[in-house]
């Protein structure tokens, strides 16, 4: 069979899944209009908002495509379908087809104003539009997000995370009023307006201002807002334009029956552009249903489409918000509420008659499954009906326990609204042997959409596994929390925390001041983050760093000044000896990084040397420090004849636009001015190899506890590009490494191509780029002038607790 698709979306990917599962042997076409293949859409918020990248969402990449056969055809929309030769039109010419799947999902409403068409305006469906927002979301850029519906509320926070000024205008007296009530409503505009989100309720957009691009909207009262980037968000559409000019039935949406087909015998719909039974859709969960059905269907076997109740969540991280069913006022209803204001906690539920039809929950839903089980199944609740809102924990007199919620639930209650995936489900793959999060995933898809019910799916494999169960392979930072490396970093930037009290308090730290694992990682993620606004805290640094020396076994220090790309003078040699004879330094040695240590300096010794040092030219070496360490090169084509290029200089190039950067462990560089390789370029953190024809960039080596050549990055034609590259990537590594994490143990992590990816990308290397600088323009000081200058001011750190852990 040959089987054409239109719409590489989230319906046609889940379809096209079952399909090969099935055994489908016969020839997929799929053509889609965005120039990829399936991504998870739900998780464009996380991109927007910096806690994903675009690599970490998508489905279906290159490999799987070409394991299954299918002839992808991306970026080529269909134009038109010609029903009586069975064939589709698009750029690439016309393409048979025995079966035809139309999956082209929804189009983005614009509301019909003047000025909709200016630049700067965008809408919220794709990448392109995510990507729009992320150039758009600059610190200080001022967005307006018009609709303060699901996904404009994930907009605005997606854009203030990455230090916009965003307002959010909405029509309704309340924000996301299909989904809350006023109530809810309140508390979510009240915690989106403590992020510094400006909501504007019960505004109508009269007009977008601006002559060559977007300067402004205009509300009907008068209201001027003022806006670099416009962004509607006020619906969607079904785009059923393609059926329509078929003459297929089409109503709202491509009319379908219980099996997923068309009026055409020959032509299926599922997804966000199909009407069933009069009814549309708009949430992944029942088009996961259709999939399911199309396929079925497409293999010959009896199936039908049902739709089901959909839960909503929405995806801002530190939002707990929940809504299932009704809770429309009408006659016959009661509610049950409970508020506890100091938590930001509310609840209400719905009943009617013996049934519970509604539940909308914020600041706790942890029982929210349990509640839409209920709706779900139309269980008669009168008898629990006096503690039915404090949830399934206190039911039957059971005492209040975190997993009773769960164990409460019955095998067939949903945990995974997206994939519905049932709680019977998860502990069947488990007790089949999947025992880690992600093994689950893989097996029954459950958390693998939106991951809200990440925590839930946990809590169902703490039950089934009992004391075997670890929450998680990547176990937390330290005993003080709960959270991860990389959660702390993702929620750091996601909520905006700039200080480490912030963290704790936000965080939920279990100990009032942190330990020594924490208070350092937490210290070098802020540093990194908000270069701008936080000021380093030197009580959260290990003692080399609080002490800007290394300390030694006996006690005294080790004292290194810098010597750019390990060149030194008649001068600097003289005020070494020097200092070397005043201060009685029992050793001088030369390190394998090509600079001079002296050795056994005594701590009251420290402020007058480098004193000394700072007098002749010098600054720290920093040999101590989570920073740069050196940058080692060869004497390259000045004194060499085999040097293609001037390696030396270079090497002293970069160490004066390295320096004082502070990384999640040391940086040691080698630049050689041929493949010769003298300088040991390649089993250093970063190496350059000058070549004839430029400079070969290559990363995560290591010729320490383990030994490792690196890896090719890239090859540049000019100095000023090797340059950019290596500062670029050092700032890569800055805000993505976990604490402690040297180059090459990240990057084995997140993968060379991913690292290749974003360093090919201009755009993206020279915004790293800029970053770095900035960051320096604040950090690159030599800390031994500030305490030189200083020396009364000066006193080592006597509290050593964090020694334990350097
Ligand atoms: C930012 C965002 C967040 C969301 N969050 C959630 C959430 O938390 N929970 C939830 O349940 N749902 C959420 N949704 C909705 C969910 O993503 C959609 O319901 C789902 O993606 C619809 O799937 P689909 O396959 O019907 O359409 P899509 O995924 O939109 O795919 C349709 C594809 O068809 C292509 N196409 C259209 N016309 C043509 C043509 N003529 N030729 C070729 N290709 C064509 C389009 O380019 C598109 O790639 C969210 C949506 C967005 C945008
Ligand atoms: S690496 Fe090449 S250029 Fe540098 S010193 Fe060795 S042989 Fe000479």
């Amino acid at each position: 069979m040959r089987l054409v698709v239109i719409g590489a979306g989230m319906a046609s990917g889940r379809m096209l899944e079952q399909l090969f599962e099935a055994g489908f042997a016969g020839e997929v076409t799929l053509f889609n209009g965005e120039p990829r293949g399936n991504y998870n859409r739900l998780m464009l918020s996380p991109v927007l908002s910096g806690e994903k990248t675009y690599e970490q969402i998508i489905t279906h990449d290159d490999a799987w495509y070409a394991a299954h056969g299918v002839v992808c055809r991306f970026g080529e929309h269909v134009t038109k379908i010609d029903r009586e030769r069975k064939v589709v039109t698009s750029r690439g010419g016309e393409t048979p087809y025995d079966a035809l799947v139309i999956a082209t999902g929804s189009a983005p409403f614009i509301i019909p104003v003047v000025g909709k068409e200016l630049p700067g305006v965008c809408t919220y469906r794709d990448l392109e539009d995510t990507n729009a927002m992320i150039a758009a979301s600059k610190p200080g850029a001022k967005a307006v997000v018009v609709g303060g519906g699901l996904l404009g509320l994930e907009a605005a926070a997606g854009m203030a995370a990455r230090g916009a000024e965003v307002t959010v205008i909405h029509l309704m007296g309340h924000l996301m009023e299909r989904q809350l009530d006023p109530s809810a409503g309140y508390l979510l505009q009240k915690d989106l307006e403590r992020r510094g989100i400006r909501i504007h309720c019960k505004g109508a957009t009269k007009a977008i201002l601006g002559s060559d691009r977007v300067e402004a909207v205009l509300l009907e009262d008068g209201t001027v807002y003022d806006a670099d980037l416009v962004c509607m968000a006020v619906g969607i559409r079904p785009e059923s334009r393609i059926a329509t000019d078929a003459h297929l039935e089409v109503g709202r949406g491509v009319v379908v029956n219980d099996q997923m087909q068309t009026s055409d015998p020959a032509i299926y719909a599922l997804g966000e552009c199909i009407e069933h039974n009069k009814q549309l859709f708009g949430l992944v969960a029942p088009l996961y249903d259709q999939a399911k059905v199309l396929a079925a269907t497409l293999m010959g076997a009896e199936a039908a489409f049902k739709p089901v109740q959909t839960a909503t969540k929405l995806k801002v991280t530190g939002v707990d918000l929940f809504s299932a069913g009704d809770f429309a006022d009408a006659p016959g209803r009661e509610d049950i509420v409970f508020r506890d204001p100091g938590r930001g906690v509310y609840k209400r539920l719905v009943l009617e008659g013996e049934n519970l039809v509604g539940a909308v929950m914020y600041g706790d839903t942890a029982d929210g499954s349990w509640f839409f089980d209920k709706i779900k199944t139309g269980e008669d609740v009168s008898a629990i009906r006096e503690t039915l809102i404090f949830g399934p924990a206190f039911q039957g007199g059971a005492q209040a326990d975190p997993l009773a919620a769960v164990a409460a639930l019955p095998p067939e209650a949903e945990i995974c609204g997206c994939n519905g995936v049932c709680k019977g489900k998860i502990m069947e793959a488990v007790s089949g042997g999947a025992n880690t999060l992600d093994t689950v995933r893989v097996q029954t898809k459950a958390s693998a959409s939106c991951g809200t019910c990440t925590g839930l799916v946990e809590k169902v494999m703490a039950l089934t596994l009992g004391d075997s169960f670890t929450a998680n392979a990547n176990p937390p930072i330290c005993k003080c929390t709960d959270h991860t490396h990389e959660d702390v970093r993702r929620l750091i930037k996601a909520q905006g925390l700039k200080s480490i009290p912030a963290v704790m308090q936000d965080l939920g730290w279990k100990t009032v001041g942190g330990c020594a694992s924490c208070r350092p990682a937490l210290n070098y993620y802020l540093l990194s983050d908000w270069p701008q606004d936080y000021i380093d805290d030197r009580q959260s640094r290990f003692v080399n760093e609080r002490n800007h020396a290394n300390i030694q076994k006996d006690g005294t220090y080790s004292v290194v000044p810098r010597m750019w790309g390990g060149v030194t003078t008649s001068a600097e040699l003289r005020a070494i000896a020097d200092a070397a004879d005043r201060y009685a330094v029992p050793m001088i040695k030369v390190t394998g990084g090509q600079r001079i240590d002296l050795l056994g300096v005594k701590k009251e010794d420290l402020p007058a040397i480098w004193a000394d040092f700072n007098d002749a030219g010098m600054v720290s070496g920093h040999a101590y420090a989570k920073g740069l360490r050196t940058v080692k090169t060869c004497v390259g084509k000045e004194f060499c004849r085999f040097g293609t290029q001037d390696s030396t200089g270079l090497g002293i190039k970069l160490e004066k636009l390295l320096w004082g950067s502070w990384t999640p462990a040391k940086v040691k560089l080698g630049v050689s001015g041929c493949p010769r390789n003298c300088a040991e370029a390649t089993c250093k953190d970063i190496g350059v190899v000058c070549v004839d024809s430029g400079y070969q960039i290559s990363v995560a080596g290591a010729a320490g506890m383990d030994v490792k050549e690196t890896e090719l990055l890239c090859t540049v034609p000019t100095e000023e590009e090797a340059m950019e590259v290596i500062a670029a990537f050092v700032q890569l590594y800055r805000e993505n490494a976990r604490y402690l994490h040297r180059i090459y143990k990240w990057v084995a992590k997140v993968g060379l191509d991913w690292c290749k990816a974003q360093i090919a990308d201009p755009v993206t290397r020279r915004d790293l780029h800029d970053r770095f600088m900035q960051s320096q323009s604040v950090y690159q000081t030599d800390p031994w002038a500030d305490l030189a200058q200083r020396p009364a001011d000066w006193a080592p750190i006597a509290d050593l607790t964090l020694r334990a852990a350097e």
